[in-house]
């Protein structure tokens, strides 16, 4: 890589803002409009940066970076385009959504913007505003990551607050839990929450006692657990549930925290032993569906409701599943009724005053959503706007452009625009989504690599990274607060997001769009929130990179020093912890029980399918990617090969062997992908790492190793995404 000796080489601090949703400090290396070098920060207890983060630099010069405005001459998922000028691409862009708009209405636009990356002036604020002041259009409902843990939380809690305490407050309780069951998590891969292998070490090195519950054992696994509990994908909520009963029959719940701070207690005691389905939902019961053997669930519940206090880390994983969204209401009901819930800081930790000033991008309210009523599952914490019908959700935007208004939707499809996400690639089933975005009239897609989804684009507008542009890390209820420097200025002709908005805006008419530089943003941002947050100036803050703000009046809403909870501390209808939800009763779906229920999975082992595709497939996270970025990227892939776990009893029955070409299939698609034999997973399950680019032949076979190819475009009934709920079958193709 040439670099210029002329120029001093000079430090530049920034966050890492990858799709894997961490805020890791950078300081970046520069000399001249080159970058020469990344590396973490070295202060104590600041997230340092993963492989991917100090692998950044090759992401910003690949040679494959997309540096100018491309428009489609071949067919849609063929990858032929010419390079076009900015003008002709944002007339082209303006034309077609005028054209679509006059013709079949706002609504027939989807928009969609990947929530992962943490910043303020390019995210979903920047493409929102647009759209609304264009006129509106349908803008999704649902996280494609927590669906299932949102949900659980909004009808437990009344809130997101419990959800979000798993990356804000979690760490400091690892240092005082006696034990720590982690369930279907892995951190020490997926660096959700970056500092928790950290903490967790620490909690070890303090003795704490560590049990996975897991069908794979993960690389977290094996540095840390005392135990690992093998368990079918799908089943969480049954074992937990089994907890239960076990904990009530022993009489080991905690009756003063139940009596003080819960309601349904004794509706959700009279489904576990039975009362009214005549089913005890026994540690019998549950190793019948979990393979989890009785005397281990047994064992657990014992272990959780006599090691006060202990911690339940629930990934955020096993919530993707169908009925997932039971797997953490039961697991919110066995900390309720234990008492561990109380040991946690959320509950204790002062409120963080909201700013007042939101510094995200302001948008008038989208005019298609006007008078819409909310969804039947629509959660009370959330806004109108969010709570709407002329939504939809995130992980069924083929299902929607496929079957339009003829299929219940609020309107038919014609237009997508997608922004900061290889959509195809990401959500359930991806052939169905190759159909979908064949029968739309025009895709937009703004990208920094030509993916499978800016394969399918009519126009693709190239977009610098964060290195290359001005933003703000500036959470409303406070804490961290950085500035992400530009380091260098943009490669070949990209354009920041908020950049291609503007242009776009005059383009299509829009004067009031804003016409403040990034830079500008930043320094009005600074300065207003500085009224209300100890920030440094903005020199000081360029300098810093990264600092703790804090409110300068803090709010009341923390809880009394004996940390009882008052008791109405909680925005449900009863005031408390609901384990019979007034929320959840109020949707009236049985596959919405007002309180948590285990349900079995479609697609489980009794499924008359599993004759023919006798495997369950999860998708799990590689360290080599977030999501699907850096997939490409040459360093990284050194790193690790994408290949399916087998089992050795799985593999052994089939003649396959470690390095073995093999081919996954069932009826939605087929990979064919490297088998990396191994005990690390349970018999009857594979793992296929999500993220990997979708690459199929002429006949539709995918070379690349994408999971969804193999996923099912169906959500849960509460909104969560369900990649790890599909059966597949292998075979050996070959050496
Ligand atoms: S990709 Fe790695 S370095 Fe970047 S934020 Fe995530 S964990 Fe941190």
């Amino acid at each position: 890589m040439a670099v210029d000796a002329n120029h001093e080489e000079k430090i530049i601090r920034s966050i890492c803002s990858s799709h894997c949703g961490g805020t890791c400090e950078m300081k970046v290396h520069v000399r001249g409009n080159r970058i020469v070098r990344i590396e973490s920060d070295d202060g104590e207890y600041k997230p340092r940066l993963c492989a991917r983060g100090h692998a950044y630099r090759q992401r910003v010069y690949a040679p494959d970076r997309l540096l100018y405005p491309l428009k489609r001459t071949g067919v849609r998922g063929a990858g032929e385009f010419t390079r076009i000028s900015w003008d002709e691409a944002l007339e082209t862009v303006a034309g077609e959504m005028n054209r679509i708009k006059a013709r079949y209405g706002n609504a027939a636009m989807l928009h969609f913007c990947s929530m992962c990356d943490p910043h303020t002036l390019h995210h979903v604020g920047a493409f929102h505003r647009l759209l609304c002041q264009f006129g509106g259009y349908t803008a999704p409902w649902g996280f494609i990551s927590h669906e299932g843990a949102t949900f659980s939380a909004g009808v437990t809690y009344g809130t997101r607050r419990k959800f979000l305490s798993q990356s804000e407050h979690r760490l400091e309780e690892y240092l005082s839990s006696r034990l720590i069951i982690m369930w279907g998590w892995n951190p020490v891969t997926t660096e959700q929450g970056t500092l928790t292998p950290l903490f967790l070490a620490q909690s070890k090195e303090k003795g704490a006692r560590f049990i996975f519950v897991d069908p794979r054992y993960t690389d977290s696994a094996a540095v840390f657990a005392d135990q690992w509990i093998p368990i079918r994908p799908g089943t969480d909520g049954a074992v937990l549930i089994a907890m239960a009963y076990v904990i009530i029959q022993e009489n080991l719940q905690d009756r003063d925290f139940i009596e003080a701070n819960t309601i349904g207690f004794d509706q959700f005691k009279a489904y576990v032993l039975g009362l009214e389905d005549g089913a005890a939902k026994t540690p019998q019961w549950a190793e019948a569906i979990s393979s989890v053997p009785a005397a281990t669930i047994e064992n657990l519940a014992r272990a959780y409701a006599c090691n006060k206090p202990a911690t339940l880390a629930t990934s955020i994983s096993p919530g993707r599943t169908a009925y997932g969204e039971q797997y953490h209401r039961a697991a919110a009901a066995l900390e309720a009724i234990t008492g561990n819930l109380q040991f946690q800081n959320w509950l204790s930790a002062p409120k963080k005053k909201a700013v007042k000033f939101n510094p995200q991008l302001e948008s008038p309210p989208n005019p298609v959503e006007a008078g819409a009523p909310p969804r039947k599952n629509a959660l009370p914490f959330r806004g109108v706007s969010v709570n709407s019908s002329a939504r939809v959700n995130v992980s069924l935007f083929a299902d929607a452009i496929l079957k339009g208004k003829a299929g219940g939707y609020p309107h038919d499809y014609k237009m997508i625009w997608l922004s900061n996400t290889n959509y195809l690639n990401q959500l359930g089933e991806v052939n169905k989504t190759v159909k979908a975005f064949q029968q739309l009239e025009f895709i937009l897609v703004t990208e920094q690599f030509m993916t499978a989804t800016a394969k399918m684009a009519d126009i693709v507008l190239p977009v610098c990274t964060f290195l290359e542009r001005e933003d703000i890390l500036a959470p409303r209820g406070g804490g961290i607060y950085a500035l992400l420097n530009k380091v260098i200025e943009p490669l070949g002709e990209s354009k920041s997001q908020r950049q291609i908005c503007q242009a776009l805006a005059l383009k299509l008419g829009l004067t009031d769009y804003g016409d403040k530089t990034d830079g500008e943003m930043v320094e009005h941002i600074v300065t207003r929130l500085s009224e209300e947050v100890d920030l440094p100036d903005l020199d000081s803050l360029r300098k810093q990179g990264f600092v703790f703000g804090r409110p300068k009046k803090t709010e009341g809403g923390g809880q009394p020093e004996d940390k009882k909870i008052p008791p109405t501390a909680f925005p449900t209808p009863s005031g408390k912890i609901e384990i019979r939800s007034e929320i959840a009763a109020r949707i009236n779906d049985p596959l919405i029980p007002a309180i948590p229920t285990y349900m079995e999975t479609w697609e489980s082992l009794n499924d008359p399918l599993a004759v023919k595709y006798p495997l369950q497939l999860i998708t799990p996270h590689l360290k080599r990617r977030a999501h699907s970025q850096f997939d490409n990227l040459p360093w990284l892939r050194e790193l690790q090969t994408q290949a399916i776990s087998v089992n050795t009893v799985d593999a052994d029955s089939r003649g396959i062997r470690s390095g073995d070409l093999v081919r996954v299939f069932n009826d939605r698609g087929a990979v064919r992908i490297p088998a990396k034999v191994t005990e690390r997973i349970m018999p009857g399950v594979v793992a296929l790492p999500q993220g990997a680019w979708y690459s199929p032949d002429e006949n539709g076979i995918d070379y690349g190793g994408c999971a969804n190819v193999l996923t099912k475009n169906q959500i849960s009934p509460g909104g969560a995404f369900t990649p790890h709920t599909a059966l597949v079958q292998i075979e050996k193709v070959g050496q």
